[in-house]
Order: C-alpha cells, then sequence, then structure tokens
C-alpha cells in the first residue's frame, strides 16, 4: 500500500508499505480521506516533536474490507469514521467516563501513525458507521465536529443564553452552529476574514462583528447588552485573545477555552476572576459518547459540514496540501487529502 510519510519538519514524501492485518478487536479499512487541522499542521512544522518517520492524520474516513477476530459491530463494506483518541479503558480517567483524558492516551499522527495511508487498522471501539451516501471528504470532518460538540457538553449552553464565538476558523464556524442549535441567543461572532463572517452569518449567527477593524471586546460588550456575554468560547488559541474572551463574558459567564496554544496567559487579574464570578474551563479531544451524538447530528441534517471544506488533494500532491494548509490560513478552512 502507500502512504504519506513525515520524514522531519516540512519533509512530506509518499511512499510504499506493508499492507496492516486486523488484531483482535479491530477493523482493516480503505482509508478514503483525511482532513487536515492545526494539530497536524504543528506536527509537519516541528513545533510538536513526533519520531520520523510519522504516517501523519487523524481526521478520516474510509470502508471496511476485513474485520479481525471479535469483531461484532462491523462487517466489510460499512462506511466508517474514527475517533483518533487511542484510549486504555482501564485507567482511573477511563473508567470515569473521561477516556479523553487516558493516562495512556495516543493520537494518529503523533504517537502512533496516522490515517494518511491506503489501509488501516482501527480498534472497532473507535470507529463510528456513517451512511453509504456521505462523501468521504466530508465524512471526515465529523471527527474535529465531535469535539467542538464534546466542549459544548461542558460549557452547556442554556436556551436563550449569550453566546460569543470568538476566532471563525473551521471549529469557531462548528461552534457558531451548535450554539444556535443550543438556543443561545443573540450568538455573536467575531472574526477577521470578511468570507468567513459571511458564512457565519450563513450558520445563522445574529450579530456578526470583524476584530480586523473595531475593538472586539467592546464591540461584543456593546451588542451582549452592555456588561458581555453568557459564554464566551475562544477559537484561536493565543493569549490575546483568551484574554479578550475573559473581558467579553459576563459577570457569573462562562470563559471556553477551546483554541490550543504552548505560550503561556500572563496578566491574569484575579482579582477580576473573583469580583466577575468567572468560570473559566477547557475541552480537550472528545469522548466515544460525544462522537456517537456528532455523527447522528451530521447524519441529521442539523449540522452543514459543506461550506467548511475548502479544497481536497489526491495523495500524490500531499506535500502541497500540508504547504497550503499551513500558509494559505486566510484562505482555507479544511483541507482534505484523497487517499
Ligand atoms: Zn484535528
Ligand atoms: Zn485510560
Amino acid at each position: 500500500m502507500r502512504q504519506v510519510e513525515l520524514r522531519g519538519p516540512r519533509d512530506i514524501k509518499v511512499a510504499e508499505a506493508a499492507d496492516p492485518t486486523p488484531s483482535v478487536g479491530e477493523v482493516l479499512v480503505e482509508a478514503k480521506a483525511t482532513a487536515l487541522c492545526g494539530t497536524d499542521i504543528h506536527i509537519y512544522a516541528g513545533d510538536t516533536p513526533v519520531s520520523y518517520p510519522r504516517v501523519p492524520g487523524h481526521e478520516a474516513t474510509g470502508v471496511v474490507r476485513e474485520v479481525g477476530e471479535g469483531v461484532d459491530a462491523f462487517a466489510p463494506g460499512d462506511h466508517v469514521v474514527f475517533n483518533p483518541n487511542l484510549n486504555c479503558w482501564s485507567c482511573e480517567r477511563c473508567i470515569l467516563g473521561k477516556e479523553n483524558l487516558c493516562e495512556s492516551i495516543q493520537l494518529l499522527g503523533r504517537e502512533v501513525d496516522g490515517t494518511m495511508s491506503q489501509l488501516l487498522t482501527m480498534p472497532q471501539t473507535h470507529t463510528f458507521r456513517i451512511p453509504d451516501d456521505m462523501a468521504f471528504g466530508l465524512g471526515a470532518l465529523i471527527q474535529p465536529l465531535s469535539t467542538a460538540v464534546h466542549a459544548q457538553s461542558l460549557v452547556d449552553i442554556k436556551p436563550s443564553e449569550s453566546a460569543v464565538v470568538l476566532g471563525l476558523g473551521g471549529t469557531g464556524l462548528m461552534h457558531v452552529q451548535l450554539s444556535k442549535l443550543a438556543g443561545a441567543y443573540p450568538v455573536i461572532a467575531v472574526g477577521r476574514s470578511p468570507w468567513k463572517l459571511e458564512l457565519a452569518d450563513k450558520f445563522g449567527a445574529d450579530i456578526i462583528i470583524s476584530a480586523r477593524d473595531k475593538d472586539p471586546v467592546a464591540e461584543v460588550r456593546r451588542a451582549a447588552g452592555g456588561d458581555g456575554a453568557n459564554v464566551v468560547i475562544e477559537a484561536v488559541g493565543s493569549p490575546e485573545t483568551m484574554h479578550q474572551a475573559l473581558a467579553m463574558t459576563k459577570p457569573g459567564g462562562r470563559m471556553l477555552g477551546f483554541g490550543i496554544t504552548p505560550l503561556p496567559w500572563d496578566g491574569i487579574q484575579l482579582l477580576q476572576l473573583y469580583l466577575n464570578q468567572l468560570t473559566m474551563m477547557f475541552s480537550r479531544a472528545t469522548t466515544r459518547a460525544n462522537f456517537f451524538r456528532t455523527v447522528n447530528l451530521v447524519t441529521s441534517g442539523q449540522i452543514d459540514l459543506a461550506p467548511l471544506l475548502t479544497r481536497e488533494y489526491d495523495m500524490a500532491d500531499a506535500a502541497e496540501a500540508f504547504r497550503a494548509t499551513e500558509e494559505e490560513q486566510s484562505q482555507v478552512l479544511r483541507v482534505v487529502i484523497r487517499h
């Protein structure tokens, strides 16, 4: 089979490898599409260390070709999507239903080889059926959506609460749709690229604010009634926007850190957190239950992923797909590689 290999920072090659065989409890899948996200780009650029060569990718779909011993939930021909955070199911966090925080968690494409190959094996516990008529490229966006669904389950927006989504990348735009679905009003979308603000509008945001030409904190506070919003979702991942998100949160409100940054968060005013009784929360990956809910949200048509898929590349052009995703951030949401 062919696979994509990361052989060092920004060094992508397509190479031949031996076909894998499924172990007990695993399915062998013909992988069809992998979407790229910020996590992949951090690995690609060398910011996140991995051992080389590493097969990248964790947002993927495919068709089951063969099932290993003990697999009862899948049959050859099933179309599937994967939860790529491999956990042990036996540590305390796994037992308590927080398997996204498993003590020995391994992400495909980071600690172990990922999905950018023609064949791969997956535990059936991390495999989910999708409809046969769902495009594989679109199905690959179910995994990032599941991380947003998990985050939403933590922040738990109540109908009529005001909600801000700060940052309109792929997952930010998913949060716009999920906040509407939860009954938030108004949903305030804050972004920089005009075309992404337009998409937020299409996805039902009630108020659109461009952070390019206005002070987003002042604009959000004004739009949300003067003292901020009940819920603010930070979907950028920078200390500056985390500060903005806190400043947009109404006294008694909740700020959800969804964006990821390795930078320290200096300058937090603890007295302000106390005086305003703010709740800060953070969300990592997803759980099996929230992945299952996500598949249902998409197959029932409640979430529209199609406008988030910007471009598709063939596996032979994987190097160009990575380059474009890193360098043309303002022009792409999700890039997908077809296997
Ligand atoms: Zn991802
Ligand atoms: Zn565990």
